[in-house]
């Protein structure tokens, strides 16, 4: 049967050659996928990823985003979604029912708090803060109607390293699941499904029972992509969370997962370089008398010291992950238009939210807005967080250097 031209040009049989390789996969994108006859598009299911059912449920290339992140991060399920925030909105909506009861650590992420605390609320899911630094207050939270405890290491903005061993220990002697937002170790830092794996020997993996990311952040690398993901062990788990994100419609574009893909193999150089300079960086900040407080994990008073060192400092990796976040208490002498000028007046920094790019950015926060009350371990004063990109690290303190003029006694 001859065609028409257009539809030739529709049908047209070239096809790329097998055995065709190079470092950046190819990219596939699909709404539709073709089925070879009626029987395989009725045998194929959308959760199973040896084959292809619909676009929304996957491609060749998502699923090759999924099967890295598994790699990085010691998982064997993953879950791909537009922005961290749908990660943590996903868990939180799959896993809790009305009259469940989920805990969260007070530095959790700032919108999983907004969204478990308005969202869960009208679903009648109720919620209790804890203090991430004090496993008993955790141990005394937890209820018989807990289903879900959320953990975050280190904790947002204050950047509280908690003592994850302790948590998952106590929440898997009660039955209940954790969730770990692992933005800040990015994979890198620790293990979070084998937290043992240092030193210990034992063949019982103690390990968190699923991860959220936001991609955004290290493994885009670029400041340019929103993307998040959930990763798991647990087969059962996934099925849950799988049948969720299935009936949300939540998908990914391809172009952005390519993206990611890219940022990937570059991964650990650029988390080693934005750590190396948050160091140096909160070095030079322990020795300006405006700061009265330092919140980095590798320093020897931060919160949380001693949980950083047993947990990411290993024999492998002696120095320890850190990310490239750094937070400092402005002494409250100085008003918040003095710190908002020392803020602006910044060049190299620019202000903005988000991290893991090439840029460095700083914001100010208002810690008593963000928690319940004022944690003992932290100064009072007002909070400046800096994010170091992949610049030349002493342009940064230069750039902190000019800056503190602002910050001077009236
Ligand atoms: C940025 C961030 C998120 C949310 O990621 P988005 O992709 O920006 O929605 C979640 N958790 C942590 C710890 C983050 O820093």
């Amino acid at each position: 049967m001859s065609q028409h031209c257009i539809t030739r040009l529709i049908h047209h049989d070239y096809q790329a050659p097998q055995g065709f390789a190079a470092p950046l996969p190819a990219v596939h994108k699909a709404s539709t996928i073709f089925f070879p006859n009626m029987a395989e598009s009725r045998s194929r299911g959308p959760l199973d990823r040896s084959s292809y059912t619909y676009g929304t449920h996957g491609t060749p290339t998502s699923y090759m985003l999924e099967q890295r992140l598994c790699a990085l991060e010691g998982g064997k399920h993953a879950l791909l979604l537009p922005s961290g925030l749908a990660a943590i909105a996903c868990v939180n909506l799959a896993l809790l029912n009305p009259g469940d009861e989920v805990l969260m650590p007070d530095n959790a992420y700032g919108p999983n708090k907004v969204f478990v605390f308005d969202q869960l609320k009208r679903l009648g899911i109720r919620h209790k803060v804890y203090e991430a630094t004090d496993i008993n207050d955790l141990a005394a939270k937890i209820s018989p109607a807990t289903r879900l405890v959320w953990l975050e290491a280190a904790g947002s903005i204050t950047l509280e390293f908690p003592d994850l061993i302790a948590q998952v220990e106590l929440c898997r002697s009660k039955g209940i699941p954790t969730a770990l937002d692992n933005t800040w170790g990015a994979g890198l830092a620790f293990n979070p499904f084998d937290l043992l794996r240092s030193g210990d020997t034992s063949p019982a993996a103690l390990g968190v029972d699923l991860t959220v990311h936001a991609l955004t952040k290290y493994p885009s690398g670029g400041g340019h992509v929103l993307m998040g993901s959930i990763i798991t062990r647990d087969d059962a788990l996934f099925e849950k969370l799988a049948t969720f994100h299935m009936h949300m419609g939540f998908c990914v574009g391809m172009n952005d997962v390519e993206a990611i893909l890219h940022g990937l193999p570059s991964i650990e150089l650029r988390y080693q370089k934005a750590d190396a300079n948050a160091r140096a960086i909160a070095q030079w900040c322990v020795q300006q008398p405006q700061f009265v407080q330092v919140l980095h994990p590798s320093l020897p008073d931060a919160p949380g010291h001693a949980a950083w060192k047993k947990i990411c400092c290993t024999p492998d990796n002696p120095q320890g992950g850190a990310a490239g976040l750094v937070s400092v208490i402005v002494d409250d002498r100085y008003t918040q238009n003095q710190v908002d000028a020392f803020c602006e007046s910044l060049q190299t920094f620019k202000i903005g939210y988000s991290w893991g790019g090439p840029v460095s950015l700083v914001m100010a926060y208002g810690i008593a807005g963000m928690r319940n009350v004022w944690p003992a371990h932290l100064q009072r004063g007002k909070l400046v967080r800096l994010c170091t990109g992949l610049e030349d690290v002493r342009d940064l303190i230069a750039d902190l250097q000019q800056a503190l003029h602002h910050l001077r006694t009236p």
